[in-house]
């Protein structure tokens, strides 16, 4: 089992096709993607529609691709991620919550653009509206900064503009820990709280992030990732035996620029850990089953 479970394509922040999702996944022998963009399954419908379904292909599978999502929560004020591994994504319950999600991109965009003017720097809304995203993201905006020479890089960016204290910062309301959690199950799906040692948080408030977690119904959590060092690693493993959250990994893959973040670039999951990994899930078959199938047929035939 060598899955990737956290990834995004051009229809969030990433800068890639599913095309080239589906041909690198193959080329790297992962057994597993999920495609988990910010706040929406347009690339999950657009890989549904060019693949076949799973038990309509004969021949053994190149890869197996698995709807997901990573949907943006506000906790306690911070910025929290969790991905949905869906089994089926276009649930009512999880759409209504989706669009909200991305009202709230919408508008907080618009708001942003105003910061901007406000600052000087026009054009930020044609820029967007020219994009093929679906989910409109502050790493877009940051592009159009790099892109119209008022910010060296991304990071620059964001610390300037985009960021919290930033000039053109504006927060979102995002959903609640517990109403993204809901939407995920009513899709038959797995929560899993993304990249824990990312956020801004003492070891106490982590712990008391993933107590909330957990209360909410979350069922797992990301261990292992990008750039994560031995020794978060090591402190992830034991809060998640403490909470009883299962084990997942991805790379977080956004572009094929950034080498650090290539896909299925993580470590495997330690076979000691194994009984605890997230295909081990009561869920986790059904997840598959309602997948889809990569075949040398179908990667032939597939859009580019
Ligand atoms: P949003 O979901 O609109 O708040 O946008 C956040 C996205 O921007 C994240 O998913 C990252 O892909 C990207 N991002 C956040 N912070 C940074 C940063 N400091 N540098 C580059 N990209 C970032
Ligand atoms: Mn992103
Ligand atoms: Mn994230
Ligand atoms: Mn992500």
């Amino acid at each position: 089992m060598y899955p990737d479970l956290h990834t995004h394509s051009l229809y969030s922040d990433g800068s890639e096709t599913t095309r080239y999702l589906l041909t690198t996944a193959v080329a790297k022998g992962l057994s597993h993607l999920a495609l988990t963009d910010h706040d929406c399954i347009s690339g999950v419908r657009e890989l549904w529609q060019h693949l076949p379904e799973a038990h309509d292909s004969a021949s053994t599978p190149l890869l197996t691709v698995l709807a997901g999502v990573e949907i943006s929560c506000d906790w306690n004020g911070l910025e929290i991620h969790v991905v949905g591994l869906l089994e089926t994504p276009e649930a009512p319950a999880l759409q209504t919550l989706l669009g909200e999600q991305q009202q709230r991109r919408v508008e907080r965009m618009a708001a942003i653009d105003s910061k901007l003017a406000a600052a000087g720097i026009t054009g930020l809304g044609s820029a967007l509206a020219a994009l093929p995203a679906a989910a409109l993201t502050r790493s877009h905006a940051a592009d159009f900064l790099v892109a119209q020479g008022h910010c060296k890089n991304k990071e620059k960016a964001f610390k300037s503009y985009l960021a919290k204290r930033g000039k053109a910062y504006v927060a979102a309301a995002w959903c609640s820990l517990s109403e993204a959690v809901k939407a995920i199950e009513s899709a038959g799906g797995i929560a899993v709280l993304a990249h824990p040692s990312r956020y801004p948080l003492t070891r106490r408030k982590l712990a008391a992030l993933l107590s909330d977690f957990k209360l909410a119904g979350g069922e797992a959590m990301e261990v292992s990732y990008a750039n994560l060092d031995p020794n978060a690693k090591k402190r992830l493993l034991e809060l998640a035996a403490e909470f009883d959250l299962m084990h997942s990994c991805g790379s977080d893959f956004h572009t094929a620029q950034a080498s650090w973040t290539a896909l299925g670039k993580f470590p495997k999951l330690e076979p000691s850990a194994i009984k605890n990994a997230i295909w081990q899930h009561p869920k986790w078959h059904l997840i598959e089953q309602a997948g889809r199938h990569v075949t040398e047929a179908s990667l032939a035939k597939y859009p580019d």
